[in-house]
């Protein structure tokens, strides 16, 4: 199930990291694409503060994982912009994210054949002003879940 839904300014990106966060659990994978400056941190930085209040969420540019949080409520945000090899990912813990945390991952290009089938993926496009335009794809699993906001929301499926 794919959906197009338009954020006008870095509020609305924010308020729908917020409406997501209570759906991820661990184990779960959430990509996020799009270019430079797209807002790929932005809504990981929302989405990781709706669950632990207003604590500070860098960009995770040069360590390439930042870990939050513990137990069940476990998130790890993964910036891939430099990993030169796709297997380097699992030097980072790639494996103990998947199977004890939520993983927020930009660049999840660069996984490669590495990259898990079942995720959610959001792809933000960057257009006028501050308007960012995110595609959400999401597989049937995803597309159940998400399917009551969906609705509530009217997000226009493509
Ligand atoms: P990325 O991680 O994709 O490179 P960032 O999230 O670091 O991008 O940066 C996005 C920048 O764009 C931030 O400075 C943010 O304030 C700004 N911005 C403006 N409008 C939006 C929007 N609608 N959604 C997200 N970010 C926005
Ligand atoms: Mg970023």
């Amino acid at each position: 199930m794919r959906w197009t839904v338009d954020l006008p300014d870095l509020a609305a990106t924010q308020a729908l990291a917020e409406l997501l966060e209570p759906l991820g659990t661990v184990g779960d994978v959430i990509t996020l694409e799009g270019d430079l400056g797209a807002g790929k941190t932005a809504f990981a930085r929302a989405f990781i503060q709706a669950r632990f209040g207003a604590i500070d969420v860098p960009s995770p540019t040069f360590n390439l994982v930042l870990t939050y949080g513990d137990g069940a409520g476990l998130i790890w945000h993964f910036d891939l912009y430099r990993l030169e090899d796709q297997d380097e990912v699992y030097e980072l813990g790639f494996e103990e994210a998947l199977d004890g945390a939520l993983s927020l991952i930009e660049w999840p290009e660069r996984l490669g054949s590495l990259l898990p089938v079942e995720r959610l993926s959001l792809t933000f496009e960057m257009a006028a002003d501050d308007r960012r335009s995110l595609i959400i794809d999401a597989t049937e699993r995803w597309a159940r879940r998400l399917q009551p906001l969906a609705m509530a929301r009217n997000w226009v499926k493509d």
